[in-house]
């Protein structure tokens, strides 16, 4: 019997979350959609998700 390999999909990018973080304080987060201040310190959080640069 020749054992059969599970073709296993590794889907790691399978949430469409960006990642988000504090232009103050340098928290960082996930989100759908950018959460708006720092939780921390209240800063304005940016979008630094790789990918979409095109
Ligand atoms: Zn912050």
């Amino acid at each position: 019997m020749a054992p059969e390999k599970s073709n296993e999909t590794t889907d790691a990018n399978d949430q469409p979350r960006d990642t988000f973080e504090c232009s103050n304080c340098g928290y960082r987060t996930q989100a759908e959609h950018n959460p708006g201040d720092c939780p921390e310190c209240g800063g304005e959080m940016q979008n630094i998700s790789r990918g979409r640069d095109t």
